[in-house]
Order: C-alpha cells, then structure tokens, then sequence
C-alpha cells in the first residue's frame, strides 16, 4: 500500500514508520513540518517537509505518490499548552486536520488511521475506561481531537471515508531496536524527565500532587510501549484494507502505575536513587487513567509485547543512555 504517515518525524510516529518499513509491503511517505518532529527520528520512506496547512502540497503528495491510506499524527499534543493556547490547537489539529481530510476526498485516498487520546474522555466516572465511556474532555487538546474523530465519522456518512481513530493512554518506553526513543524539546513527560535525572541533566524530578484519592496520593496512568502502540497502528491499516467499517479503539494495558511506582522503577533500572520532591498538582491531571482495550484484542487481535513498566523503562533508558542529548547527538 502507498501510505503518507503525517507526523512520522515524531515520537510516536517515527516509531509506526519503523514497523511499517519492516514489514516490506508498504511505500511510505512521511509529511512533518519539524516543529516538534526530528528528521533523524526517520529510518526510511520517503521525506516531505511542510505542513497540513498547504493544501497545494497536500494534493502533490496525494497525486505523486498515489496515496491510498494515511497515518494521521501531525497534532501539538499538550495538555497544559492547549489550555494557555487554545487558537494553535483547534487551528493544528482541526483546521489542518480538515484540509486533510479534504486533500482525502480529493484525491480518492480511502482510509485513515488517526492518533487519538485519552483526553477525550475527560474525568473518569468509571475505570477501567471503555470506548463508549462519556465522552467530556476537560482541555482544548482532547476536544480538538473528539471534534476530529467525530469530523471523520461525517465524512464517513457523506463521502465514504473510513476511519479507526487509536486512543492511546500513556505512550512510553523506545524502540526495542535502540535505533529511536523519545525526545521532546522542552520535555514535559514523566518517564523521559526521571532518566534526564539519571543523567545527571537535571538536579530532581518534581512530583505534581501528592494529595489524589489513590492508595499513594500520586497520579495514576497505564503506560503503554511505542512500539505495541506503532503495531496496532498496522492492524488498523490491514483491517481497512480487508474492509472493516469505521472504528475506534483504546490503546492501554489495563494496568495504572502511580507517579511514585514509575520513579521507584527507574530507580530500579538505572541502579541508584534519584532525587524527587512533591509539588502542586498539574492542572487538568485526572487522578486515574488506566484502559481497557478489550475491544482492539477481540476485533483486530492486538497483543502488546512490552506490556509490562520494566520492559517499557528499559528499552526507554537503553535509548536514552545511547542519545544523551536526544536526537542529532
Ligand atoms: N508527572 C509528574 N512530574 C513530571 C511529569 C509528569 O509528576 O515532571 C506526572 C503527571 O502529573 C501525570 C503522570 O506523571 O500524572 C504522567 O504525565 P506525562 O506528562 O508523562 O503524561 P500525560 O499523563 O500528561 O499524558
């Protein structure tokens, strides 16, 4: 299949470059305007740089390379960020987002993969969280990316454009192959920012909210490994192809670890202890988040096989040991 990956220079998306790639079966064009992505994150495929805004760009890809499916994980992705900046995420991720899916219709591309979120579902009433859980996003992120979910299903209805949208929990770990891993710039994740304490890059690594109704007062989140998140992306693909209708489906391993569990295991990992001091709260951080994805098991058969913390830290401080200063060290 020929498949434009938008995003693919990022975290998440170089990783379903990689699987894509190794598979052999797929011509892959990758479109990333390098704001956040890294052109050395990118093992193979082809390289576009520029943005969804570009429509004349969009229908260049789409012709040149005749685009069949699209990977859509071009998105700014930050809680916190949207809340201050709500304009650059509803323009990013559902302005841009309709071009493409415009750019789609256009062109006859037929089916869309898309990276959706956790944060649609807002404040949890109910755990584990199952895809017709309500739907109450409590930020300008989640809502963006309900509002494209919902977008896709229209367009669905009017113009046959099948979709899975990929809810994924908490993204974590790197590439079991050591070739990529994580590098957010400035970085804001939790994983990431305890081994930059390992790495001596940062004095300690400061705990948002100590006082959360869970057995040790700190956040809960089910981490799930990039790469079993890069392989559903491909069930999603060949599902579409083989003629599944319209989907969605969460990506998490039923399994919540606490702030503090997550530094304990690092410290684990790297083999000393790592400085840690309790702060506020993060505003919009619901105190549990932790999926079912039986659907995704039952339907398209996916099984994680990083799904266990210490599988997805250890591939994450391999990376990070090997890539000290991230990408282009
Ligand atoms: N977190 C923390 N300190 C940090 C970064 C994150 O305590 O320096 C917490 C955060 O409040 C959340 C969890 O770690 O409960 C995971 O946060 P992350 O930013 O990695 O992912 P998110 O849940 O926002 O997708």
């Amino acid at each position: 299949m020929n498949i434009l990956v938008t995003g693919g220079a990022g975290y998440v998306g170089s990783h379903v470059v990689e699987e894509l790639l190794k598979t052999g079966k797929h011509r892959v064009v990758v479109l990333d305007n390098l704001q956040k992505g890294h052109r050395d994150a990118l093992l193979g495929g082809e390289f576009v740089e520029g943005d969804l805004a570009d429509e004349k760009l969009l229908d260049k890809i789409f012709t040149e390379h005749s685009i069949e499916a699209v990977v859509h994980m071009a998105a700014d992705s930050l809680v916190g960020e949207s809340v201050q900046r709500p304009d650059k995420y509803f323009r990013n991720n559902v302005t841009n987002g309709l071009n493409l899916l415009d750019a789609m219709v256009r062109n006859k591309a037929k089916y869309i993969v898309f990276s959706s979120t956790a944060a649609v579902y807002g404040e949890p009433i109910r755990t584990p969280i199952t895809e017709d859980h309500p739907q109450t996003p409590t930020n300008p992120y989640g809502e963006s990316k309900l509002f494209f979910e919902r977008a896709m299903a229209r367009y669905d209805h009017a113009y046959g454009l099948r979709h899975i949208s990929l809810r994924y929990f908490n993204a974590a770990g790197a590439s079991p192959s050591g070739a990529i891993g994580e590098d957010h710039r400035p970085e804001s994740h939790l994983i990431p920012i305890v081994l930059q304490v390992a790495l001596g890059q940062r004095a300690q690594v400061t705990i948002f909210g100590t006082d959360y109704d869970t057995p040790d007062g700190t956040c809960i989140r089910d981490y799930v490994h990039v790469t079993d998140l890069a392989a559903a992306h491909l069930l999603a693909l060949d599902a579409l192809a083989e003629g599944a209708g319209s989907n969605v489906y969460n990506l998490g391993n039923g399994e919540g670890f606490s702030v503090r569990e997550v530094i304990d295991m690092v410290e684990r990992i790297v083999g000393k202890p790592l400085p840690r001091v309790e702060g506020e709260r993060r505003a919009g951080d619901p105190a549990v988040l932790v999926a079912s994805s039986e659907w995704i098991t039952k339907e398209l058969g996916w099984r994680p096989q990083y799904d266990d913390l210490e599988t997805i830290v250890r591939t994450a401080w391999n990376w990070h040991k090997q890539h000290p200063q991230g990408f282009g060290s």
